[in-house]
């Protein structure tokens, strides 16, 4: 049974249902996955909130504290693209401490998900793109800073180039950083993750596809990793609202099926994160999302 980490606070109900971010898929997802008989009542495992121990092992301390006590000034909470409310913050702080669980689930099962996660916007020093804190940098941080592990690989298939998460990790040998995105998208600015593949706007499943291969080839001809994150956003499908890709429902449960059966067949423990999707529609947006947890649920039967 695929273990499943979630909590109530992901969807921090103070952000209105108008808000471009969709905030109630967090909410919505976990129903889904049992109606589709991905999970079940004991699938599900709740994280304490962050401390600020575990998020200053990926984050600047000043940051961390701004966020923590409401100190984010405007111009900050403008580029984040939320306002600072508490809900933000422990939504952020109760996220990361999922991925990282998720994470230590995956060591000792092989696979695991988080029901949120995948916040790649956020950098060193600040946050961006909806993003507070990088989860799946604060849980490879303090993996490492734990001893656990001693190599990762951050596969980020989310349409957005994984910015925030190249940056954080530029210097650290031990993280290889693979982001696949549109090239034409937000962010502008791109820093160099460990292998970068730009794809222009339009491309559909069967290009898409070809290109997962061949740089998942590259990706594992480099890097033998203790554990793989993997970033499995939405938002390359062809109805999002912020995403330039085509893929179709098909393309992606592809997507997703070839990196978990990748990671399975090398023995590699992956912990799967939502990363972005945009619909007005957030049944839409959580039915595409359920696709990865299917992925991870039938390399764990
Ligand atoms: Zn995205």
């Amino acid at each position: 049974m695929l273990k499943i980490v979630h909590h109530p606070l992901y969807d921090a109900a103070t952000v209105a249902d108008t808000h471009r971010f969709p905030m109630r898929k967090y909410t919505l997802l976990p129903v889904e996955l049992m109606k589709a008989g991905i999970a079940y009542p004991n699938s599900f495992y709740e994280p304490e909130l962050a401390s600020r121990e575990q998020l200053v092992a990926a984050h600047c301390a000043d940051y961390v504290d701004a966020v923590l006590t409401g100190g984010l000034d405007r111009q900050a909470q403008r580029k984040l693209g939320f306002e600072w409310t508490i809900d933000v913050a422990n939504r952020a702080r109760a996220s990361s401490a999922g991925t990282l669980m998720a994470a230590k689930l995956a060591l000792k099962h092989g696979v695991a998900a988080n029901t949120a996660g995948g916040s790649h916007h956020a950098s060193y020093d600040f946050g961006a793109g909806f993003c507070v804190f990088n989860d799946v940098a604060v849980a490879a941080s303090n993996l490492l800073r734990e001893n656990l592990v001693q190599r990762i690989l951050i596969i980020d298939l989310d349409v957005h180039h994984g910015d925030g998460t190249a940056r954080i990790f530029a210097d650290e040998k031990r993280v290889f950083t693979f982001s696949m995105h549109c090239e034409d998208n937000w962010p502008r600015e791109k820093p160099a993750s460990s292998l970068d593949i730009g794809l222009p706007r339009g491309v559909g499943d069967l290009e898409y596809i070809e290109n997962l291969r061949s740089a998942l080839d590259r990706v594992f001809s480099k890097i033998e990793p203790d554990i793989v994150f993997y970033n499995a956003g939405v938002d390359p499908h062809e109805e999002d609202r912020l995403g330039l890709l085509n893929l179709s429902d098909e393309g992606l449960q592809e997507r997703d099926r070839i990196v978990a059966e990748r990671c399975f067949g090398h023995d590699y423990p992956l912990v799967g994160v939502l990363g972005g999707g945009y619909s007005k529609d957030p049944f839409e947006v959580v039915h595409r999302h359920v696709g990865m947890f299917r992925a991870l649920r039938d390399v764990c039967v």
